[in-house]
């Protein structure tokens, strides 16, 4: 069968489709879950297209998509349910990630972080065209029938129906909550605009609206301050994987990278004082 992918797909990053073969056609339904699992493969660039290969394969399993750190695969119509977390399948959206258990440091590897970002990406998406809160649930919440994300371990918390732990206790939540949060909020359009103009936006300075623009610029703040600590995680990573190929960072890159940081957090530090805030 084909497997078209539509504009809003493409637009949150889905590369390709590769359909897969088992799961149950209804056509339509209600969802309420974005649940995310890992597959249990190695860290490689086709691992995701490897993943829903699989799905092809005749095994009684499927999922709606899969994400590594270059590609995000599309498997399962959203109208369909596909079989990936019993308890959670036929309202739930299934999203397979490249990976094993990691610990939290290598679920924060530039690999991982690439690939949290093809995740995040595509829940906020799919968070926004199915009217899907992008809140991450707790067993509570999964149990009371709200809406969420979850991954396969919780659903398996809440409904004893198997045993898989994925994405596990190491997966780092607060991390991918924070990108899901960065790509909700995230405009192209606002991307190209100097800092200071994206923190507070002239119009919101105004005499009318100074209740509105403190809140909105202190919400932008929050979420730059988000980004910088995500490129400052990856930065330090990078700077380790060349320490230990022995290609250290010379004093001048490093002092270079330390200065760029913390231009733009005076940037942000100016656009708040009060004077600037005060109608
Ligand atoms: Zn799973």
């Amino acid at each position: 069968m084909s497997l078209s992918i539509p504009k809003w797909l493409a637009d949150a990053g889905v590369t390709k489709a590769i359909p897969s073969t088992r799961y149950t056609k209804v056509g339509g339904r209600r969802i309420r879950l974005i649940v995310l699992h890992f597959a249990v493969t190695p860290e490689t660039a086709s691992a995701a297209e490897g993943v829903a290969k699989y799905f092809q394969s005749g095994v009684k399993a499927s999922s709606h998509f899969t994400t590594d750190n270059d590609s995000t695969v599309f498997q399962v119509p959203l109208e369909d349910v596909a079989w990936a977390a019993p308890g959670a399948n036929h309202d739930g959206i299934q999203i397979e990630q490249a990976g094993t258990t990691q610990t939290r440091e290598q679920w924060l590897d530039p690999y991982s972080l690439a690939m949290l970002d093809r995740t995040a990406r595509l829940v906020v998406a799919l968070a926004q065209h199915e009217g899907i809160p992008m809140v991450h649930l707790t067993d509570a919440q999964l149990a009371a029938g709200k809406a969420g994300i979850v991954d396969h371990w919780a659903v398996n918390r809440v409904y004893k129906r198997s045993d898989h732990t994925d994405c596990g206790a190491q997966f780092p939540w607060d991390h991918f909550m924070a990108r899901v949060a960065y790509f909700a909020g995230t405009n192209h359009q606002e991307d190209d605009m100097p800092i200071t103009d994206k923190v507070v936006p002239s119009a919101m300075l105004g005499k009318n609206e100074p209740a509105v623009a403190i809140p909105r610029a202190l919400d932008l703040i929050m979420r730059w301050s988000l980004e910088a600590r995500d490129n400052a995680i990856q930065a330090r990573k990078i700077a380790e994987a060349q320490a230990l190929k022995g290609g250290a960072l010379t004093e001048d890159e490093v002092k270079a990278a330390v200065r760029e940081a913390l231009s733009e957090a005076a940037q942000i530090e100016v656009v708040v004082r009060p004077q600037e805030v005060t109608p």
